[in-house]
């Protein structure tokens, strides 16, 4: 219901639609948020990709790491580096309290959705321990999924919850991350995802032991598919 009078709200007073990097007015309505100007310093992730990962690769099919080691997700991709202006806009979302970035986020998720021709049955997110949630309010996976799941029609479910507090990845290893992350997400009660086409989002893809954590466990419960959109892809060195 609140959502029927949200739209009604907009309809009437339509919100001044501006820039996410810039600020300045957007001169035609673009559910994408970037201004002609600062969509040329967009850290656009293109070219040829590793078909599992989406890793910029310049032959063969799959990147190094995914010729070594099989990840339980079908496929993952990104839409950008994370390098400034994303950077910075994810950690405004992130500890600003910057909400309203989640749904041009969205946005650019829902672009690799079509791209690769996913038709899923739900979307997901990657669930952040309970004290982190109240610490922040908010969970800024689940508000980039929430978005996404109107904008492609898919039912958002939350489907895995996580068992404890992990102290931070950055600096981590795979094999540390892994480590890290050992049975640290469960799968919630009273959800079937038995033979169902998946969508799990995340703002930031690093090594994919966070996403290969959670698809484990989704496969594990009968997931036929799982498809893994995040925003940005960070650079990572063994
Ligand atoms: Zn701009
Ligand atoms: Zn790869």
């Amino acid at each position: 219901m609140t959502r029927f009078f949200d739209n009604v709200l907009e309809l009437i007073f339509p919100s001044k639609t501006k820039c996410i990097v810039c600020g300045s007015d957007l001169a035609k309505q673009n559910p994408l948020c970037v201004c002609s100007n600062c969509e040329k310093t967009m850290p656009y992730i293109g070219g040829k990709l590793c078909l599992k990962c989406g890793e910029p690769i310049l032959k063969e099919d799959f990147c190094k790491r995914c010729k070594l080691k099989s990840f339980s997700f079908n496929v993952a991709r990104q839409n950008f580096f994370y390098v400034p202006p994303i950077s910075n806009l994810i950690k405004k979302l992130k500890y600003n309290n910057a909400k309203y970035l989640a749904k041009p986020f969205a946005h650019f998720l829902a672009k690799n959705y079509y791209e690769l021709g996913c038709s899923s049955d739900i979307v997901t997110f990657v669930p952040q321990d309970e004290h982190k949630q109240f610490l922040r309010g908010y969970n800024q996976s689940k508000l980039i999924a929430q978005h996404l799941s109107n904008i492609i029609g898919v039912k958002l479910f939350g489907t895995t919850f996580k068992t404890k507090n992990t102290p931070s990845q950055v600096g981590l290893s795979y094999k540390e991350r892994e480590q890290n992350l050992k049975d640290c997400f469960c799968l919630c009660k009273n959800v079937n995802v038995s033979n169902k086409k998946i969508v799990l989002v995340d703002d930031v893809f690093t090594t994919g032991a966070t996403a290969e954590s959670i698809s484990k466990e989704l496969k594990k419960a009968g997931a036929k598919e799982i498809v893994v959109l995040t925003l940005a892809k960070s650079k990572f060195s063994t």
